[in-house]
């Protein structure tokens, strides 16, 4: 079995904004995302990105602006060879449709579970909503609640201590 570090994307990864992060020039790594995540990597867990971006279903952007994003990011982290397993994101808002997959709701960390072998009860969710926490809880992974952009490296050498 695996286990993983599931990671909320605003505000835990890039910077919050107060309202969506809507293209690249908005897209902000925060400083200390790098050491947080050499030291879950070195300590062997696998890092999964779970991210609500229901501003795609209410066309405030689009998914090429999100893709672009994620390519900056993967690349950004990959000079530090550090390397996401996997970005998973629900595009869908409850205004627009009803869906399984948009935190609280916990059907991206499932199938996480399901395609990487993760072993729930060795893995952690750090996110600054409730409903991130929730999220894992939901399926047995305890949860880190930070405030938005908040360094969470000191969790990272708790979990990892
Ligand atoms: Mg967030
Ligand atoms: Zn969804």
């Amino acid at each position: 079995m695996n286990k993983a570090i599931f990671l909320d994307r605003d505000g835990v990864i890039n910077k919050e904004l107060g309202d969506y992060v809507k293209k690249l020039s908005d897209f902000e790594v925060l400083a200390h995302v790098v050491e947080g995540l050499q030291l879950f990597k070195d300590n062997g867990f696998l890092l999964i990105v779970i991210t609500n971006q229901g501003g795609i279903s209410k066309l405030e952007y689009g998914r090429t602006e999100m893709h672009a994003m994620h390519s900056y990011l993967k690349n950004y982290l990959g000079n530090s060879g550090i390397e996401l397993t996997h970005i998973y994101y629900c595009p869908h808002h409850p205004n627009q449709s009803k869906c399984l997959c948009r935190k609280p709701a916990s059907l991206l960390v499932e199938k996480a579970i399901a395609k990487y072998g993760i072993d729930p009860t060795q893995s952690y969710f750090i996110g600054d909503k409730q409903r991130d926490i929730d999220c894992g809880l939901a399926v047995g992974v305890q949860g880190f609640l930070i405030a938005p952009n908040e360094n969470w490296v000191p969790i990272a050498k708790q979990i990892c201590s």
